[in-house]
């Protein structure tokens, strides 16, 4: 639908520009959306990050729509701060796999505190939330590092089947492995070799005709649960998630208005109109999920405000009715009013808007 767009080219310099500057985290909901009607299984990648292996393997999870949980070394995570981020900006969970791959039951306790909480101190400096799970190298415990464990918050989390990638196992003995998952359980693979990184397509496969996704870590059992949108810090807890309808919104702006066709929701038709709401936060970091839509082929863009603040924008590429999720925004506690604004209006699309979740 266009209304009262003329005028309005001189500002499609802005928006070429501003679409290529939004760089948060951005995870393509459609390729997650997959049938989940078994359950969940946790996809484990251990040992990273590295500059020769994590982007590939960062990249070929994505485009399977596959979320893993990756157990970084903190001297690794250390040497290469930028991975670790696009793990997090890869909707990935992140872990603590000690500092430097130690037999943990072989050191002092003192010394396995130094392993695990200079591991959480970094991963925390680097992505704003420390891991709460961790994996044992080796798999290797005993009831001191289980105490030590429980001291830094985390959860022990070994598995229940080993990839055997790191043991030369071949692509298609990796692939076979990953068949035997049930829902809840854990696969041990490493962020290492190219084998592990050529099965993931057939692993997608795999668990896709047998109604299984790829699930977050629980961290009060350690075993695989449907993701919470949780990213970055690793692990997380399952949560309850808030769910608002964009119609039961306040709508603001020019032309803002309910319609009923992709969904009930409503549009943004101009630059500056929007909708808002005021959502009480009890914790300064959610993740913001928008269902929305295009009104053409090309791409909308709206701008999240959280206590008038921008904190990133959701796109939608066309059309169809797609979900957007920003992962890991930082924001006020209390009462705070979101608004969900229209930008970058150039006269060429509209944005449908169906509900926004947090979780
Ligand atoms: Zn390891």
């Amino acid at each position: 639908m266009i209304k009262a767009k003329a005028g309005k080219w001189a500002a499609i310099g802005t928006l070429v520009v501003s679409l290529f500057t939004g760089s948060l985290a951005i995870s393509g909901t459609e390729a997650f959306a997959a049938s989940c009607t078994n359950g969940y299984v946790g996809l484990t990648f251990d040992d990273g990050p590295n500059p020769s292996n994590t982007a590939t393997l960062l990249n070929t999870l994505k485009q399977n729509g596959l979320r893993a949980t990756m157990f970084n070394l903190g001297q690794n995570a250390q040497n290469n701060p930028s991975l670790v981020r696009d793990q997090q900006a890869a909707g990935m969970w992140i872990g603590n796999h000690s500092w430097s791959h130690p037999h943990m039951t072989q050191l002092s306790s003192a010394q396995m505190s130094t392993e695990i909480a200079s591991t959480q101190q970094t991963i925390q400096s680097i992505t704003g939330t420390a891991p709460k799970l961790f994996r044992p190298p080796y798999g290797e415990t005993n009831a001191t590092l289980k105490s030590i464990e429980a001291q830094n918050g985390l959860t022990e989390v070994i598995w229940n089947v080993d990839s055997q990638d790191w043991n030369g196992a071949t692509t298609a003995q990796i692939v076979a492995a990953a068949g035997r998952l049930q829902n809840g359980d854990v696969i041990l693979m490493h962020d290492q070799y190219q084998t592990t990184v050529q099965a993931i397509p057939q692993i997608a496969q795999n668990l896709q005709s047998r109604g299984l996704c790829s699930g977050m870590i629980s961290t009060s059992t350690g075993r695989a649960v449907a993701p919470d949108g949780g990213s970055g810090g690793g692990g997380g807890t399952p949560g309850t998630a808030t769910k608002m309808e964009a119609e039961n919104m306040t709508k603001g702006g020019q032309y803002t208005s309910t319609i009923s066709s992709p969904f009930t929701g409503v549009a943004l038709y101009a630059n500056n109109d929007l909708v808002k709401y005021t959502q009480n936060f009890t914790t300064g970091t959610h993740n913001f999920s928008l269902r929305g839509a295009s009104s053409n082929s090309a791409m909308a863009r709206v701008d999240l405000k959280i206590g008038g603040v921008t904190k990133g924008s959701f796109y939608f590429g066309g059309s169809s009715p797609t979900v957007y999720t920003l992962n890991n925004i930082s924001h006020g506690t209390g009462n705070q009013e979101i608004q969900l604004v229209c930008t970058t209006d150039n006269g060429t699309w509209d944005v449908y808007l169906d509900y926004l979740e947090i979780n």
